[in-house]
């Protein structure tokens, strides 16, 4: 959960918060792993998951219409993701998600770090992890891709497939595109645990613990003197996608992203209305990091879908995964030229 912080957004979020509360239990988990009486004997015909049945209304272009990224595939990421349910810090889906997470980076040719970390938080002590994949550079530098995986806690059969398996698939996909080439900038994706609220978001820091134990990491290891740029992306993946610029990202990385969209003439998706969000990317922004996020938050909210446990496959849109997908791949383009 980002949090916007003008007057209308807050009110908006607490009105959602309130409905979700207020529904939260209501019916059966819309995406939970299926199971069946027959799957002892014949497990070879156990139904897959709700969230691999999902037959979505729009098609991702061909890979080669989008720098070679594949929309289908990052669409299939985030309904596996969505398959092992809700995936809170410290719970057995979010183990799952992190076995599975590595899996899939080091297919791609990712070498691996983890950060295993003890989050303190109003509910006591949470493990975390964070997961951080990283392409190669021949110079010093380090352009940094950002998600968060976890779920919301106090939302029951909350499956977050817009928040935040949407950004999750598409930086495996990216990741799959990017870990085997060697640029100027070294690429890192971090996959970052521990983003939403456990209690209230308005207090005591509670929120995006995994991106501040990273930035903070980077910070003593002296890594984070070298990032010339971080992009976070998160809640990417809806039909009528509308991403605004944010008013406290770095302008001059907000220009690049919104250039290069405008250049592959995704304007109508890459809008020039600007907000401003609360977020992973602040724990970055805070230790003068370059940074920005790419977000549409307003839609979901808007929609009442944002934090309910309606936040399932059926929200989610192969084209807007690819698109955000191409326009990324060819941002990190842009910034390796200019930090060559
Ligand atoms: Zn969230």
């Amino acid at each position: 959960m980002p949090l916007v912080t003008s007057k209308l957004h807050l009110l908006c979020a607490a009105f959602v918060l309130s409905l979700a509360a207020s529904c939260s239990g209501s019916s059966q988990p819309a995406a939970a792993p299926a199971t069946s009486s027959a799957s002892a004997a014949a497990p070879e015909q156990q139904t897959a998951p709700p969230s691999l049945q999902v037959k979505p209304t729009e098609s991702a272009p061909p890979a080669d219409r989008t720098g070679g990224f594949d929309g289908e595939k990052a669409y299939e990421q985030v309904a596996k993701i969505v398959s092992f349910g809700p995936r809170p810090p410290e719970s057995p889906a979010i183990h799952q998600v992190q076995d599975y997470l590595i899996a899939q980076l080091k297919s791609s040719g990712c070498e691996i770090d983890t950060d295993d970390f003890h989050a303190s938080t109003p509910i006591g002590s949470v493990a975390m992890k964070n997961i951080i994949a990283k392409a190669p550079g021949t110079g010093q530098g380090i352009i940094l891709l950002l998600t968060h995986y976890d779920t919301l806690s106090s939302v029951k059969n909350f499956v977050g497939a817009e928040d935040s398996a949407s950004s999750t698939g598409l930086m495996l996909e990216l990741a799959r595109q990017l870990c085997t080439k060697k640029g100027p900038n070294a690429v890192w994706f971090a996959f970052v645990d521990g983003e939403e609220s456990f209690v209230d978001w308005n207090k005591d820091n509670d929120h995006t613990y995994g991106s501040r134990e990273l930035a903070a990491r980077m910070g003593l290891s002296g890594e984070l003197k070298r990032v010339k740029a971080v992009i976070l992306a998160d809640m990417i993946g809806q039909y009528k996608l509308r991403i605004p610029r944010q008013s406290n990202s770095t302008k001059w990385l907000v220009d690049l992203v919104w250039k290069t969209a405008a250049r592959l003439g995704y304007s109508d998706i890459f809008v020039s209305s600007e907000v401003q969000t609360s977020d992973d990317h602040d724990s970055f922004l805070d230790r003068k990091v370059p940074a920005i996020d790419v977000i549409d938050l307003d839609d979901f909210i808007t929609a009442g879908t944002w934090h309910t446990e309606k936040d399932t496959m059926d929200q989610i849109s192969p084209r807007s995964i690819a698109i955000v997908g191409h326009v990324l791949l060819e941002s990190v383009a842009e910034l390796q030229t200019k930090f060559k």
